[in-house]
């Protein structure tokens, strides 16, 4: 395996390196990579539009869209070098995430000519914030139990039904929403898949408040809403083959961009420790400390291999298949353990300090109860063992389809 990257590569990365150093203004910028505050977040949400604006007219978002859909037909060691270089810079998450990474690529691969035209320039200039409707209670992992109804009248739907977890819900204009159109089949074939308006009488967003303190969730309640007949992404009933395209498009997501922000906190951590005494002597002296900082090191370049393996082996053509489930269920674990060592390393500074050991301390947002990066991140580090297929379930795909152990035995499944 070789780990360099070719000139080519390296030339994209020095491009858009320079790029970032002469466009990204210091007040947009978080204050350490480790900060991985979401998109949603309503006091930057503006400013960060109007840079998104700016990276499209220069042609840095939605990289991997083909060109005749304003992308620039980047291959994958470009998404992973754009990751690692806009995450090094401490440049904020863009409002169109989830449009750009996860509906865009869906439309690009499903949606008519017409769908295509009317949102993906919105998607890449983030004059439309996407959210994805697809969770409900008693349907998250088990997705396929969903019961919003879309209720076919001709030449539209009526939905009904409630969603939740609707990631920036509260900011969206468009969702991309799963409903159920025909009851009378197996669960997974009588789901359809739309393209729904987030702003019309009949949605109602309520804000959920998180352990942290933002909301950055919501449940949303459809009440005689309505999705045009132009609005059905694919055939009736082909609802669970789309969303397992927009699935596969959120699994893949970017495992050089979280090392990068790993590596970045543990600079601080290495500096904090060096700052900081307890008993009158630096942290850094205390051999307990040295040795969970070399623990911690240890598995963070784990990490980093593991990352490049599934990148090569993307790269080479080969599926990761099943065993992506390995490295998800690694890296998030990884991560809840990596900040509590980081808070217990900070003691009471990592309640009120960020990145480094400066004075201030960080809105996340006016509501939020925690004003420390390093808290935000401990907290929020639960969140990856849970979404995208919780630790739970990459457990029962490794079990049985990498080590090929029996089926797990569903409540559901057994005959009463
Ligand atoms: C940060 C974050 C963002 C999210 N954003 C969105 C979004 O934008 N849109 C959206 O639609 N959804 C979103 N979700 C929801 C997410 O998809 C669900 O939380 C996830 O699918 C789990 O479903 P659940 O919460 O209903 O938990 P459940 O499925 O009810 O699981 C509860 C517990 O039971 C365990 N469990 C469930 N089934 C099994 C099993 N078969 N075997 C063993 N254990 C099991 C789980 O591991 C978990 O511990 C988000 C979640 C998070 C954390």
């Amino acid at each position: 395996m070789d780990f360099e990257f070719a000139a080519e590569h390296e030339g994209f990365r020095k491009e858009l390196r320079d790029w970032l150093a002469k466009n990204l203004s210091a007040d947009l910028c978080l204050d350490d990579a480790s900060d991985d505050r979401v998109a949603s977040d309503r006091e930057t949400f503006e400013r960060r539009r109007a840079w998104q604006r700016v990276m499209h007219a220069a042609g840095w978002v939605g990289i991997t869209w083909p060109r005749e859909y304003g992308g620039r037909d980047a291959g994958l060691i470009e998404r992973v070098i754009w990751d690692e270089e806009y995450t090094a810079a401490r440049a904020p998450v863009l409002p169109g995430n989830m449009g750009l990474n996860l509906v865009g690529p869906t439309l690009i691969h499903w949606g008519t000519d017409a769908q295509k035209r009317r949102h993906l320039p919105a998607i890449l200039n983030a004059d439309e914030i996407w959210c994805q409707g697809f969770s409900e209670p008693g349907a998250g992992s088990d997705l396929a139990s969903l019961r919003t109804r879309a209720e076919d009248t001709g030449d539209h739907f009526i939905i009904n039904g409630q969603k939740i977890w609707t990631s920036g819900g509260h900011i969206a204009d468009w969702g991309i929403l799963l409903a159920r159109t025909d009851p009378g089949v197996p669960k997974h074939k009588g789901i359809s898949c739309f393209l729904f308006n987030m702003r019309q009488p009949g949605v109602e967003v309520r804000p959920l408040k998180q352990i942290t303190g933002s909301s950055e969730f919501n449940e949303v309640f459809m009440t005689n809403a309505r999705a045009e007949r132009n609005d059905l992404i694919g055939r009736l009933g082909q609802g669970w083959e789309i969303a397992q395209t927009t699935l596969g498009f959120e699994r893949g997501g970017n495992s050089m961009a979280r090392v990068t922000r790993y590596a970045s906190a543990f600079d601080h951590l290495v500096e904090a420790s060096k700052k900081l005494s307890r008993g009158g002597r630096p942290l850094l002296d205390d051999p307990v400390v040295r040795a969970k900082l070399g623990r911690v090191y240890a598995e963070m370049e784990v990490q980093r291999y593991a990352a490049l393996r599934v990148l090569s082996a993307l790269q080479k053509g080969d599926s990761p298949g099943a065993a992506s489930s390995i490295t998800k269920l690694s890296y998030s674990e990884f991560e809840k353990r990596y900040y509590e060592l980081c808070l217990e390393i900070l003691g009471p500074y990592g309640q009120v300090t960020d990145g480094g050991l400066e004075e201030t301390t960080l809105d996340v947002d006016s509501s939020s109860g925690v004003r420390s990066s390093w808290a935000y991140a401990f907290l929020w580090a639960r969140a990856g063992t849970i979404y995208s297929g919780s630790s739970e379930i990459q457990k029962n795909v490794i079990g049985e389809r990498v080590l090929g152990l029996p089926k797990e035995i569903r409540a559901d499944r057994v005959k009463a």
